[in-house]
C-alpha cells in the first residue's frame, strides 16, 4: 500500500497497483484536493479572525476595504480588484512558511500580484 500524507489527511491507494500510471494520477488528484482543502481552511480562518476584529477585509498595502473572499468571474479585472488574498511576507520561493500566520497578511489581488516574491521591504 502506498501512502502519501499531508498535514491534514492521508491518502491510501490499494488498487490499481501502486506503480501504475492510473495509481499515480489518482494519488496526485487526491493529494492536490487535500492540499487545496487545507489551504482553504487556513485562509478562511485568517479572514474570519480579521473580520471579527475589523468587520471588513482590508488590503494591508493599499488600504482598500470591503474585499471579498470570492468573485464570480476570475477573468474580470474589475472584480479582481476587490478579491482578498493571503500575501506571504516572506515569499514561499524564498523560504517563507505557507501556513505560518505570522508570515501572512491580507492583500487585494492587484497588490499581491505587484509584490510577487519580493521581500517585505518592497514598497508598492
Ligand atoms: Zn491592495
Amino acid at each position: 500500500m502506498l501512502i502519501l500524507s499531508t498535514k491534514a489527511d492521508k491518502v491510501f491507494v490499494k488498487y490499481p497497483h501502486r506503480e501504475s500510471r492510473a495509481s499515480y494520477l489518482l494519488l496526485r488528484d487526491q493529494l492536490v484536493k487535500v492540499m487545496i482543502d487545507e489551504w482553504e481552511v487556513f485562509r478562511n480562518q485568517i479572514f474570519d479572525d480579521y473580520e471579527a476584529q475589523h468587520h471588513t477585509l482590508t488590503c494591508h498595502y493599499c488600504k482598500r476595504s470591503g474585499l471579498v473572499r470570492e468573485i464570480q468571474d476570475p477573468c474580470d479585472r474589475s472584480q479582481l480588484k476587490t478579491l482578498a488574498t493571503i500575501d506571504h511576507i516572506v515569499a514561499l520561493s524564498k523560504g517563507g512558511k505557507k501556513y505560518d500566520r505570522e508570515n501572512c497578511r491580507i492583500s487585494c489581488s492587484p497588490c499581491n500580484n505587484k509584490r510577487g516574491n519580493k521581500g517585505d521591504t518592497h514598497v508598492l
